[in-house]
C-alpha cells in the first residue's frame, strides 16, 4: 500500500488514518483478544457512514483484504486482518432512543453498555449479549443471545433496519421493506454481507430486574443441571439465565475460604415484576443449599456489567461450542466430568437457554437456522498467561469432545472459533444455500471475508 494513496484515503475522511508509523498504531492493532496478533497496513476509525464507504472503496481498489470491527470481541480475531485494511468503528457509538415508538439506533460501534445506558433512563431494553464491553453490531449479525432472549428474542429478532454499505461501496437500508434479502441474511449470517453502520431495535418496557449470581456446590451440580433442563422448558418468559463453571472469584459475598474453589453458579434474570422476583427464583433456590449468592433487585445494566471485570480486554480467548436440542443424562454427565476441572477464574461453560420467543420465529425467517434448539452451550477457555495456553486449549477441546456427541452438529456462529469454518454449512442448515445467493448478489468478490465466511 502506497504513501500516496493512504494519503489520498486520509483526505477523504472525516476520522482517523492510523498506519504502523504512527504513534497510536500499537494500541490500534489490538483487539479484545490477547492471542491474536495481526499488523493491517492501516487501521481506519471512521467518524461517519461516508468514512465507512471511502475505506471499504479503498480496501476493494486496492486490493486489501478487509476485516470490520464493532466492539472488538471476536475470539477468532476477525475485527483485524495482516497487511490489510481494518475498520474500527469504536468512534461511532452513539445511540438514539425515540421512547414514543420504543425503538433505538445505535452506531455500527456501540456497545451494550452504551446501548443499555442510552434505554435504561426509559424504561427499555432489548436483548443483548451478558457482558457490556461486547459489541452490538457483532453480537447481533451472529444472532444474539442474552438474558432477556427467551422473552423477547434473539438480538437480530429485534432488529428492524440497519444502514449497511455494501462491498461496491453503495448505501443501502435493509428491513422488512428494503432489501429485504439482505436484511435476512444480516439476521444471523454475521459480517459477510457490508459494514453495517448503524442498527435499529425494537425496545420492550425493562428497567429494574431482579437476579444475580447463585453458587452451589459441585455435588449439587446434577441436581441443578437437572433441574434446569426441565424447568427451563416451560418456565415463564420473563425468566433468563444460565448455569455456569465457576472458580470463586475473591468476592465479599463469597466465604473468604472458599475463593478458588469450582462452583457451579447460576446467574439469573427475572424481567417481570420485581416484587415476583423471589417467588421466581425460588424454586431453583430450593433445589440445594445455596453457598453464596448476590441476588436480588438491580438495573438491568448492572447485570449486563456483572461480570465485566471477570473477563478484561487482553485475555487469551479459545472458545468453542453446539447447539443442544435435548440435553441428555448423558450430555449431563458430560457436563459433570469436565466442567469442575475449569482451569481459570475467567473460564467457564455457559448454558445459555434460547427457546421461549427464540422459537416462535421460523427457520427459516431469518438466517438464524437453529429454532428448535432449547440450549446454546458455550466452553470459553479464558486466561492471562499465554504460558498457560496448552493446558486451557486442552480444557476447551476435551470438554467440547466429550459434549459434541450429545450435540447438534452445527453451533452458534459467534461462539465459533477461527479453526471451525469448516462447520459453517451446519451452522446455518437449510438456510446455507440462500446465503450464498445472497452473498452473490451483494459481495460476489468477498470483500467481507474477514469473518465465518459465507463463500459466494
Ligand atoms: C467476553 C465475551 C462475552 C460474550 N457474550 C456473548 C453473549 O452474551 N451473547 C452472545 O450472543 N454472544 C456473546 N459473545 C460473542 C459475541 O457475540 C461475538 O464475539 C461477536 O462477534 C462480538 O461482536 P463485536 O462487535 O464485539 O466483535 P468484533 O470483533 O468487532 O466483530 C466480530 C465480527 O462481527 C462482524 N462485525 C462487527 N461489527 C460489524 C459491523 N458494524 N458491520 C459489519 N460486520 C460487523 C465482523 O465480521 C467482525 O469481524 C461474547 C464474546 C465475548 C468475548
Amino acid at each position: 500500500m502506497g504513501n500516496v494513496s493512504v494519503a489520498n484515503l486520509r483526505e477523504q475522511l472525516r476520522g482517523q488514518v492510523i498506519t504502523p508509523d504512527d504513534a497510536g498504531y500499537e494500541d490500534a492493532r489490538k483487539v479484545y483478544n490477547a492471542m491474536i496478533d495481526r499488523r493491517p497496513a492501516a487501521v481506519v476509525r471512521p467518524a461517519n457512514a461516508g468514512d465507512v464507504i471511502a475505506a471499504v472503496n479503498f480496501a476493494r481498489e486496492n486490493d486489501l483484504d478487509l476485516a470490520v470491527r464493532g466492539g472488538a470481541h471476536s475470539v477468532p480475531g476477525f475485527g483485524t486482518v495482516d497487511d490489510g485494511v481494518a475498520i474500527d468503528l469504536s468512534g461511532m457509538r452513539g445511540v438514539r432512543v425515540d421512547p414514543a415508538r420504543r425503538r433505538a439506533r445505535a452506531e455500527g460501534g456501540a456497545t451494550w453498555g452504551d446501548f443499555n445506558a442510552a434505554t435504561y433512563p426509559f424504561g427499555l431494553a432489548t436483548t443483548g449479549g451478558i457482558i457490556s464491553t461486547t459489541g452490538v453490531s457483532g453480537l447481533t449479525l451472529g444472532g444474539g443471545i442474552g438474558y432477556l432472549a427467551r422473552g423477547f428474542g434473539l438480538s437480530c429478532d429485534n432488529l428492524v433496519s440497519a444502514d449497511v454499505v455494501t462491498a461496491d461501496g453503495r448505501f443501502l437500508v435493509a428491513s422488512e421493506q428494503e432489501h429485504q434479502d439482505l436484511f435476512w441474511a444480516l439476521r444471523g449470517g454475521g459480517g459477510n454481507f457490508g459494514v453495517v453502520t448503524s442498527l435499529e431495535f425494537q425496545l420492550h418496557p425493562v428497567k429494574d430486574i431482579y437476579g444475580g449470581p447463585m453458587f452451589f456446590e459441585l455435588d449439587d451440580a446434577e441436581a441443578v443441571l437437572r433441574f434446569y433442563r426441565e424447568f427451563i422448558t416451560d418456565a415463564p418468559e420473563q425468566f433468563g439465565g444460565f448455569p455456569a463453571w465457576q472458580i470463586a472469584p475473591p468476592l465479599p459475598f463469597i466465604p473468604e475460604d472458599r475463593h478458588g474453589e469450582p462452583f457451579l453458579a447460576f446467574v439469573a434474570c427475572w424481567a417481570g415484576p420485581l416484587d415476583q422476583g423471589e417467588a421466581a427464583l425460588k424454586p431453583l433456590h430450593d433445589v440445594a443449599p445455596v453457598v453464596a449468592e448476590h441476588v436480588g433487585p438491580m438495573p438491568y445494566p448492572a447485570l449486563n456489567a456483572a461480570f465485566d471485570a471477570l473477563v478484561p480486554p487482553g485475555l487469551q480467548h479459545y472458545w468453542k461450542a453446539n447447539f443442544v436440542t435435548e440435553l441428555s443424562d448423558d450430555a449431563i454427565a458430560a457436563h459433570l466430568q469436565h466442567g469442575p476441572k475449569v482451569p481459570a477464574v475467567s473460564s467457564t461453560m455457559h448454558l445459555y437457554s434460547i427457546n421461549g420467543a427464540c422459537h416462535r420465529v421460523g427457520p427459516d425467517e431469518t438466517a438464524f437456522a437453529y429454532r428448535d434448539a432449547t440450549f446454546a452451550p458455550v466452553i470459553a477457555g479464558m486466561w492471562p498467561d499465554p504460558a498457560q495456553n496448552e493446558a486451557n486449549i486442552a480444557w476447551v477441546r476435551d470438554y467440547y469432545d466429550a459434549t459434541a456427541p450429545h450435540s447438534e452438529q452445527g453451533g452458534y456462529i459467534n461462539f465459533m472459533s477461527g479453526d471451525d469454518q469448516d462447520r459453517i454449512k451446519a451452522n446455518y442448515r437449510g438456510n446455507y444455500e440462500r446465503l450464498v445467493e445472497v452473498k452473490r448478489r451483494y459481495d460476489p468478490g468477498n470483500l467481507f471475508h474477514v469473518n465465518q465466511n459465507i463463500a459466494p
